[in-house]
């Protein structure tokens, strides 16, 4: 049976970096017969000067009876000024909100081969293996009342709203407990309880969660001591709970442990098991078009569709096994690439990168 998938290459180095992936997706169809097709869309910056919208409702219907979504990214300094109801975001929050992608796992996998690149000491992330479970649908992304009002002083004030309510927060505690169940069983719920009522509830309905999970050690950090964490002993973390606003700041922060943003993949899954699979880099405009952007975590986007949402687990073996082969042959791209010379590395495009894990895949 066929399956279909839909490409949102977006902006910035998006086309480039998807353009790489679907070579690899061509290679895996010719080779293990997949019969995955694939479909090219507009989201983001490149929809708005198309159809003056970040985001169809033709392309939302298309995402709907895809089986899968892989995402470039989208944005840039093009669009920045315009109203904010229709900037390139506004469609990445669109198309999550209507999908209801409610679960956004984000790894922080740290490959043995570029323990160097870390920002921290190797023996503090060698083996690094988190995954942040972040709520993505809801909290003060989404909250209303939202907006810059004039107070009667004539002054301006910025101002959102953070809500969760219970079911929420039961919805994406169940989906990161049966998580860490299938990982370390560790699972660290981050919030801010001891100043925010909404992060109290959050606290509670994580407790109350954990008596159905008796096989997985619950524990509570405040957000500020979780960053403090990660940058100071990141091992003690299996799997990480949070909302959508500090699972944001929490997983870049996380991402920049394992040496490079430009190495990996996230998902969002809703309810029914349809994902949108994309790298954790932005659009990337300073490096737009120079044929420099590390395509593998998009690659590795790819890895996570065929095995989350396509049941596909031998494609996305190959990936994974292509990705360590190419890293093993000494090819970096420029982010990934140690300082000073360095014997048996090769500096690598965009495209040189690509090929080199169509040839690994063999
Ligand atoms: P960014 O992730 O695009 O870039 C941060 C830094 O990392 C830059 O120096 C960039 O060159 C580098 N980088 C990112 N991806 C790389 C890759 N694959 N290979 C090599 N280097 C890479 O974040 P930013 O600069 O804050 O944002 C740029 C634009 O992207 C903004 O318009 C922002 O709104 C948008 N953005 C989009 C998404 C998304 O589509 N999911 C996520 C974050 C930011």
């Amino acid at each position: 049976m066929s399956k279909n998938i839909l490409l949102l290459a977006g902006d910035g180095i998006g086309p480039e970096i998807v353009n790489e992936a679907v070579k690899v997706l061509d290679r895996l169809n010719e080779k293990m017969n997949l019969n995955v097709n694939y479909e090219h869309d507009l989201m983001g910056g490149c929809a708005i000067d198309a159809h003056g919208v970040p985001l169809t409702d033709e392309t939302i219907a298309k995402a709907r009876a895809s089986d899968g979504i892989l995402l470039g990214a989208v944005g840039g300094p093009k669009w920045d000024t315009l109203d904010r109801a229709i900037r390139p975001e506004k469609g990445l929050l669109k198309i999550r909100a209507e999908l209801d992608l409610f679960s956004n796992l984000r790894p922080a996998i740290l490959y043995p081969q570029l323990a160097d690149a870390s920002s921290l000491k190797r023996e503090l992330v060698e083996g690094l293996d988190i995954l942040i479970v972040r709520e993505l649908t809801g909290g003060i992304y989404f909250g209303e009342p939202r907006g810059i009002r004039v107070l009667e002083n004539g002054e301006r004030q910025g101002y959102n709203t953070l809500v969760y309510n219970e079911s929420e927060i039961e919805r994406i505690g169940r989906n990161a407990f049966e998580i860490a169940q299938k990982r370390g069983k560790r699972l660290c719920s981050v919030e801010k309880a001891n100043v925010l009522e909404v992060s109290g509830l959050w606290r509670e309905v994580m407790e109350s969660l954990a008596a159905d999970y008796p096989d997985v050690e619950l524990s509570h950090m405040y957000v500020d001591n979780a960053a403090m964490q990660l940058v100071r002993a990141p091992k003690q973390f299996d799997v990480i709970v949070t909302g959508n606003l500090f699972g944001d700041i929490l997983s870049d922060c996380a991402a920049m442990l394992t040496g490079s943003i430009g190495m990996l993949p996230s998902a969002s899954l809703n309810a029914g098991g349809l994902g949108m699979y994309e790298p954790v880099h932005g659009s990337a405009p300073d490096i737009a078009n120079q044929g420099i952007a590390n395509p593998l975590a998009t690659i590795l986007s790819l890895e996570m569709l065929l095995r989350y949402s396509l049941g596909m687990a031998d494609a996305a073996d190959a990936i994974a096994k292509a990705v360590g082969d190419v890293l093993d042959q000494g090819l970096r791209t420029a982010d990934i690439l140690p300082q000073g010379v360095s014997e048996g590395i090769t500096k690598v495009s965009t495209s040189e990168m690509g090929d080199a894990v169509v040839k690994a895949l063999g």
